[in-house]
């Protein structure tokens, strides 16, 4: 019988979810979605060293705002509850034991400064990556090496120790990834992982595998960082029996800075102008103690869906020309086939155009309701059908939703100055009658759309011998201050007749006057 599809995203709560856990999380929930399976979440904090208040809370705050949906972790529960590993702390040691017992793992009694001879000799001696192994194993103080009754005594004594995996000595480790094909790791080069800290507590590599398996995880996709651990994890499913049901390996590639320099990191951020977490971060400086903010793409103006888009392809692409793809479709192109191997480099300018994209196509009424939203917090008000007119207009020259207001100021503040350029070149006592002329006819003009406008803007210009061309700068500048904007008759004609005529007459009789 097939198995279900299981998946999980497995995040250490050891500060603020950086992008590429975000695309960790998405590729296998699209996996998931597509294959009819489970998504699961659930939180690694084995390290209590490590462990930062908020952080949990931040990750599933940010998968929730990113639309991925969690079948099975701390919140929805689930048939294989808790989902938090230091709340199945109890569960990982039978496991340690079963390996102690046949032969695949042992008592380690070494002390820290014992450690560190070691390592030290072994840099002596030129070692370049001095490793407690399958070698070094036996010179140090462990059950492999200490008389079977001096282990046991130290057992009873409660010495402290550590149970490490036995790694064979020569032995090819194979798996197959997804995304890399066979990978073959020599077992020399694989060091004696600790499986169990002196504190009773399960290491990463011993309550991952031991979760999966419980779990009935069948598909592992995570980052590439994860890579060197996978020949580990291969022989723990296959120490502790269960190889026939070892998930299947995914690693995905790594995610870049943008000139391709190395790996994008959680300091990178602020430092390159750009967000590398989902929602802002508020956290304390390791050294100094103090209160620091990191932005987030939330905060920053990104839609979800935006984001979403973008992270999708930064290590995957569905083979055709298409780039906007909604989460419905992306679950229904994705396949793990299509993840490349190679490095993706995050773009700064590509996650600013999907964010436009998808505020463009946005119905206007709602990005009315953004433009309300913070004229409101302005102290200006605003019909909404006026809004609603603003907003159709000016999204052309947004990216993000403050910039829908930041556009629409002229709509609500008359200009106070004039471009000087375009009134140094332009501005004369024809152009000056022109734009008086058209100013006197606009309160009585009986079509105020913006052909109606243009229309009569033509017939009045020509009437005085002149070309629209001429007039056309010097009256956007009259009614809005400045040379860029959008579409002037579109402005003029949602300013209205008469309050375009008075921002015409004001700026003739400032300009006169100078
Ligand atoms: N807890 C690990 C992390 O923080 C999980 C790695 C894995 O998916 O196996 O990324």
């Amino acid at each position: 019988m097939e198995r279900e599809v299981r998946v999980r995203f497995a995040p250490s709560p050891t500060g603020p979810l950086h992008i590429g856990g975000v695309r960790t999380a998405l590729y296998n929930f699209l996996l998931a979605r597509k294959l009819g399976g489970k998504m699961l979440l659930r939180i690694e904090d084995t390290d209590q060293n490590r462990f930062v208040p908020g952080a949990e809370q931040y990750i599933m705050d940010a998968l929730r705002w990113c639309g991925i949906v969690i079948d099975e972790g701390i919140e929805e529960g689930g048939p294989h509850a808790p989902y938090r590993q230091s709340e199945r702390k109890p569960m990982y040691r039978q496991y340690a034991q079963q390996l102690i017992e046949s032969g695949h793992a042992y008592y380690a009694f070494d002390t820290p400064e014992e450690l560190d001879a070691m390592r030290a000799r072994l840099t002596a001696a030129k070692v370049p990556n001095p490793q407690y192994n399958s070698i070094t194993r036996t010179q140090m103080r462990n059950s492999l090496t200490l008389p079977e009754d001096e282990v046991k005594q130290l057992l009873d004594n409660e010495a402290p120790y550590v149970i490490r995996l036995k790694v064979p000595r020569k032995e090819e480790i194979r798996f197959n990834d997804l995304i890399r094909g066979w990978v073959v790791v020599h077992s020399s080069a694989v060091d004696d992982k600790v499986l169990m800290k002196s504190d009773g507590m399960p290491t990463y590599h011993l309550a991952n595998i031991v979760d999966d398996h419980l779990m009935e995880i069948t598909h592992v996709i995570r980052g590439e960082e994860w890579l060197p651990s996978a020949p580990l994890h291969v022989l723990l499913y296959r120490y502790l029996g269960w190889e026939a049901t070892m998930p299947q390996f995914a690693h995905l590639p790594l995610l870049l800075k943008p000139d391709g320099t190395g790996k994008l990191s959680k300091r990178d951020g602020d430092k390159l102008g750009f967000p590398v977490f989902p929602l802002e971060w508020h956290g304390t400086d390791a050294e100094s103690g103090q209160p620091t903010v990191s932005s987030g793409y939330r905060e920053s103006g990104y839609l979800p869906e935006a984001f979403i888009n973008f992270l999708a392809f930064l290590g995957w692409n569905p083979g055709t020309q298409q780039e906007l793809f909604t989460m419905d479709e992306l679950i229904e192109n994705f396949s793990i086939e299509r993840v490349s191997k190679s490095p993706a480099r995050f773009d700064q300018n590509k996650v600013r155009w999907y964010n436009e994209q998808y505020l463009r196509a946005k119905p206007d009424t709602e990005l009315a309701g953004y433009l309300l939203e913070s004229l409101q917090a302005q102290g200006i008000s605003c019909p909404t059908d006026k809004a609603e007119q603003i907003a159709a207009l000016v999204k052309e020259r947004a990216t993000f939703p403050a910039d829908l207001a930041r556009e629409a100021q002229l709509f609500f503040h008359r200009p106070t100055s004039y471009d000087e350029q375009v009134i140094s070149k332009k501005w004369n006592a024809q152009v000056a009658g022109a734009l008086a002329a058209y100013a006197q006819e606009l309160p009585s003009a009986a079509d105020t759309s913006p052909e109606g406008l243009k229309a009569l803007l033509t017939q009045v210009v020509e009437s005085q011998g002149m070309k629209i061309g001429q007039v056309l700068q010097v009256l956007r500048v009259a009614v809005t201050g400045i040379t860029a904007g959008p579409d002037l008759m579109a402005v003029m004609s949602i300013l209205g007749a008469q309050e375009t005529a008075e921002r015409i007459e004001a700026a003739v009789s400032q300009l006169v006057a100078s």
